[in-house]
């Protein structure tokens, strides 16, 4: 069979020149992609399998020049892609990818650093250290808070609480596992982001070791009744060990109140864990410092850069003001990972699940100079305005409601849908949803929250503007009219 004629070589490398060439096309590529994003459909039109079908289901058996594999993401890729660059994506957590983290992301594949221990990795682990602490500085969170990334949120809890169980006078979870022994017990709000209850999965916590708090009229957990489980359940026999407060939940951003949590933990002995993935960046505006009040006295916290410091996924940062608890959980050494420089350099694999670490720190590093921290802020500040925006012309409506407090870039709101019982309301909301994410134009997505299904609008992409917000709205109100 013939090879095509500007195919790699039998081994190595593909030709360097034809990178430099692929390379700079690409570069070009993305550029206009990134310029024209709004041009396409936010939400692709298609079926589920559509995709998977159009592409080969054995592999090439010979290489392929990357030119026609790079045309091919054009051709087959981008159609299927939902385009979380497009300014019209106001879904979940609209986040962003800039130029700087692409170009960090580019070098850091280019590295191919492990920064597992420090000799694998000096610049790599030393930089993670240094740029950890810059966001650290910027978010106004205390001295002496240790800064380690790790990829999702998620992966970030799952280390917090992990260094809770490890904690636990007395339980030595990490030898002897846990069958037999106390019974343990977590609390978070109602609110709180599942991954919170995924880790309880993953720590043998169980399902039933997590108690969900209630929460008040404006979604924050309610301290008292914390205090009350708690008592009950040292009074039923159980181990109460960790709470995690939440700042920003995933449905409405609302704030737990971290000072007061703190009390009962510190009360009770208890590991305190801050959820800050969402709000957490925004603390780098001065006059929303308030965010992470109380999060100094905090034993772990997480934020994550890849939801609102446009950084793409992923890159989660972890505080810990207990980094001796976090290694004790985690670090198991191998003699083939042993190395000279152990006692006096810091192994980033030592805080968490992955041995494998991507240098992630570049991105970040990237961004935070090339926007700098007032630029950072000015961003973030532009988005919490067009919130505000979005909300005033909700509440001018009298055919939709705000239905919760939006102190950050996401409003939630509701079709009333006047004259329709609850169940049929919640449908015309549903079908306004889909109306509008039909349309490619903007893409946002729903919750539940007092039982109703809720719209909610979550700006943080650093290309949306207020045009875009307002089209947004146009085109909610163009879908209730026929309702
Ligand atoms: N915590 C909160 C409050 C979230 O909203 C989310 C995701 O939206 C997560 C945790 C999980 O984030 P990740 O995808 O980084 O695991």
């Amino acid at each position: 069979m013939l090879v095509p004629a500007r195919a790699v070589s039998e081994l190595g490398d593909v030709d360097l020149e034809t990178f430099r060439v692929e390379g700079r096309r690409l570069v070009d590529w993305i550029a206009r992609y990134l310029e024209g994003a709004e041009r396409l459909p936010v939400v692709p039109r298609v079926r589920p399998g559509e995709i998977r079908s159009g592409l080969p289901a054995a592999p090439p058996p010979h290489a392929e020049p990357l030119e026609t594999i790079l045309a091919d993401v054009e051709r087959q890729i981008v159609p299927g892609l939902t385009h979380w660059n497009h300014p019209g994506f106001f879904a979940y957590f609209a986040n962003s990818s800039t130029a700087p983290a692409i170009l960090g992301e580019m070098l850091a594949a280019a590295f191919n650093a492990n920064a597992m221990l420090w000799k694998t990795a000096p610049a790599a682990t030393e930089l993670e250290m240094v740029v950890l602490d810059w966001l650290r500085q910027m978010t106004g969170l205390p001295e002496g808070f240790f800064g380690v990334i790790q990829d999702t949120a998620s992966a970030a809890t799952l280390v917090g609480l992990a260094a809770a169980r490890e904690a636990v006078p007395g339980l030595d979870a990490r030898r002897r596992g846990l069958v037999g022994q106390a019974r343990l017990r977590m609390y978070a709000s109602e609110e709180a982001h599942s991954s919170v209850e995924k880790a309880g999965i993953v720590l043998g916590i169980g399902q039933e070791g997590l108690r969900k708090i209630p929460a008040d009229a404006e979604f924050r957990m309610d301290p008292r009744a914390l205090a009350r489980a708690v008592a009950e359940d040292r009074a039923a026999g159980w181990t109460p060990f960790a709470v995690t407060a939440t700042v920003g939940t995933t449905s409405s951003t609302s704030v737990d109140p971290v000072t007061e949590i703190a009390e009962v933990c510190a009360r009770e002995r208890l590991w305190l864990h801050v959820d800050a993935a969402y709000a957490g960046s925004a603390a780098v505006v001065p006059e929303l410092r308030w965010l992470l009040r109380g999060c100094e006295r905090a034993d772990s916290l997480v934020m994550n850069p890849h939801k609102w410091l446009f950084v793409p996924v992923d890159l989660s940062a972890f505080y810990t003001r207990r980094p001796e608890v976090v290694k004790a959980a985690f670090s198991l050494v191998p003699e083939y990972l042993r190395t000279a420089e152990e006692s006096v350099a810091p192994n980033l694999m030592d805080y968490g699940v992955s041995l494998g670490r991507r240098f992630r720190a570049l991105k970040l590093w990237m961004v935070i100079r090339a926007f700098g921290a007032a630029g950072l802020a000015a961003r973030i500040r532009e988005h919490v305005r067009l919130a505000q925006v979005f909300r005033s012309w909700v509440e001018a409506d009298p055919d939709f409601e705000v239905v919760a407090p939006s102190p950050l870039s996401v409003v939630c709101f509701r079709f009333r849908g006047r004259g329709r019982s609850p169940a049929d309301a919640d449908r015309a909301n549903q079908k306004i949803l889909d109306s509008v994410n039909y349309s490619g134009e903007a893409y946002l997505s729903h919750t539940r929250l007092g039982d109703r299904t809720v719209l909610r609008l979550a700006i943080g992409n650093v290309r949306t503007e207020e045009r875009h917000v307002a089209r947004a709205w146009e085109l909610l109100r163009e879908a209730a009219r026929p309702l």
